[in-house]
C-alpha cells in the first residue's frame, strides 16, 4: 500500500518541516515508527523478522493493557496519575540537548521521580504553534505525552503492570546453558503506545519526534522518513 502518496504533493525539494510532516504522518503508522524503535535496540540483529514482528506485537499490547488498566483506576491526566502514583514530577527550565540528542523527560527509580525538561517542550510546542501544525497532528502541548511516557517506565519498573519483560531472546549458548534477554526498546514503544492511549492522539508520539529532529538536522529527518517506509507496518 502506498499511503505515502495521501500526503499533500510537496514541491520538488521543499524539505521545510510543513512539508515533511505530513509525509511522516502518511508513511508512519504505529507499528513503523515501533520498528523503528527496535531498530536501536542492541539485541535487534538477533531477530528474526518473524520475531521482531511479535516483539513489536507484544510492546504494544503491554501499553495497551497498562492505559487500560491505569484510566480505569485514575483517569486520563498524567499529572494527576502521577499524584495518585505519588511519582514527583520536577520541571527542569535548563537546555537538555546534548549534540544531536534533546532530552524531554527521564525517569529515576530511586527515589521514583520524572524530570520533565521544559525548555525542549516549550521548543517542540514553538515549532507545532510556528508552523501551523496543531490540527494535523493533533496536538499542541507535547509535553503531557512525555510525562506519559516516563508514566508507564514507572508502571513497568515497579512492576505495576505486566509490562514487556515477558518477550526475551536467546543471545548466548554455553553447553546446556542458554542466556537469555530482554528487549529494552520494548519498553520505550509500550511506554509511546501507553502516552498515545491515555491522551487519546492521533499521532503516534514518535512522529513528533520528527519536529526536533528536523529542528536540529532537517536533512538527517528527511532520511529517517525513507528508512521508516521501508519498515513493517
Ligand atoms: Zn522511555
Amino acid at each position: 500500500m502506498s499511503s505515502e502518496h495521501a500526503a499533500p504533493a510537496a514541491s520538488e525539494g521543499d524539505r521545510s518541516l510543513a512539508a515533511l510532516m505530513p509525509a511522516v504522518l502518511a508513511a508512519g503508522t504505529e507499528r513503523r515508527f515501533a520498528h523503528l524503535t527496535l531498530a536501536d535496540d542492541p539485541f535487534v540483529h538477533r531477530l528474526t523478522p518473524d520475531n521482531a514482528r511479535e516483539a513489536v506485537g507484544c510492546a504494544l499490547a503491554a501499553g495497551q493493557a497498562a492505559a487500560e488498566m491505569v484510566t480505569a483506576k485514575w483517569g486520563r491526566d498524567p499529572e494527576g496519575i502521577a499524584a495518585c502514583l505519588k511519582v514527583p514530577v520536577t520541571k527542569s527550565e535548563q537546555p537538555a540537548q546534548t549534540g544531536r540528542a534533546v532530552l524531554f523527560s527521564e525517569y529515576g527509580n530511586r527515589p521514583p521521580t520524572i524530570i520533565l525538561h521544559m525548555h525542549s517542550v516549550a521548543e517542540a510546542n514553538r515549532l507545532i504553534h510556528d508552523h501551523h501544525l496543531e490540527a494535523m497532528l493533533g496536538v499542541a502541548d507535547v509535553g503531557p505525552m512525555h510525562l506519559a511516557h516516563e508514566l508507564y517506565h514507572h508502571l513497568e519498573g515497579r512492576q505495576l503492570t505486566p509490562g514487556t519483560a515477558g518477550f526475551r531472546i536467546q543471545t548466548g549458548r554455553l553447553g546446556p546453558f542458554r542466556f537469555r534477554t530482554g528487549l529494552p526498546s520494548l519498553s520505550e514503544i509500550a511506554a509511546d503506545r501507553f502516552g498515545g492511549a491515555i491522551l487519546g492522539l492521533t499521532t503516534p508520539p514518535k512522529a513528533l519526534s520528527f519536529l526536533t529532529i528536523h529542528a536540529l538536522n532537517s536533512e538527517y529527518a528527511w532520511g529517517l522518513l525513507q528508512r521508516l517506509r521501508t519498515l513493517p507496518d
